[in-house]
């Protein structure tokens, strides 16, 4: 019987995760164009000819299209599939960690969105109010429903985590006279706050800025770009906020496990 409740739970987080990926490469092309997520129905960019049913299948249309449009053959982006297939690992690591619990349905949300902004930044160098500040708002509402975190961490990962990237961008405007970190970085992390809890502030904070850092140097050095450069700082504190939401809490304890080892 548990057997066949797991079993049930694994098809229908991967069969909801690919669906809402879907969904997500909607969101992804239409927000940052200020376009109607709901009409009209999804259509080739290229030739305009609206996609069937029967074409929109996750993952699997792809596939079976050879990545092209039927009726122009213009070429679909391999980024559809890959957004849909991250978005169903997700969903199923999240089946594995959680399983049946109201908690589930939040971090759906909250990695969906995650997801979304990522791509979004990718592509605009923006981070949409639309998403970070409802993912604020859903946050602390989930604090109330999900066991292990409280309203009240909720909120002081929103302050701190707002707080902190606040003002690095202050003193950073202050002294090089230009602005450095986005608005949009600092209500993202307000976001994670309110999700993941205070405690996952610092965690996040140097996890990302480590991988940015390393991919920066690895971006200048393989494309000759200048050091000026921008690079959007969304998908490193998104990664970041999944990695802790995953294993973070495990990392931090086997870390400073090393620490009472040593000394
Ligand atoms: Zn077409």
């Amino acid at each position: 019987m548990n057997n066949l409740l797991n079993t049930i739970g694994y098809l229908a987080a991967g069969f909801l995760g690919a669906i809402v990926g879907s969904f997500l490469n909607v969101c992804i092309y239409r927000i940052p164009r200020s376009q109607s997520i709901v009409f009209p129905g999804s259509h080739c960019p290229k030739c305009g000819a609206s996609i069937a049913f029967y074409d929109n299948v996750p993952i699997l249309s792809y596939i079976i299209l050879r990545g092209k449009c039927r009726s122009c053959h213009a070429p679909i982006s391999p980024r559809y599939p890959l957004v849909e297939a991250l978005n169903t690992i997700l969903y199923l690591f999240l089946f594995m960690k959680y399983g049946w619990s109201p908690a589930i349905l939040f971090y759906f949300l909250f990695v969906s969105m995650l997801v979304a902004i990522s791509f979004i930044d990718l592509d605009f160098r923006i981070i949409p109010d639309r998403l970070s500040l409802s993912g604020v708002m859903l946050g602390v509402i989930a604090s109330f429903f999900i066991k292990g975190i409280t309203p009240l961490e909720s909120l002081l990962g929103v302050v701190i985590g707002g707080g902190f990237l606040f003002l690095v961008a202050f003193l950073y405007e202050m002294i090089a006279h230009k602005e450095g970190m986005g608005g949009g970085d600092i209500k993202l992390l307000a976001m994670i706050g309110a999700f993941l809890g205070w405690q996952a502030i610092p965690f996040v904070i140097l996890v990302s800025s480590f991988t940015g850092a390393l991919i920066g140097i690895l971006v200048i050095a393989i494309k000759k770009r200048d050091a000026k450069f921008a690079i959007p700082f969304g998908p490193f504190l998104s990664f970041a906020a999944l990695l802790y939401l995953f294993v973070g809490p495990e990392m931090v304890h086997w870390y400073l496990s090393l620490g009472r080892a040593g000394g």
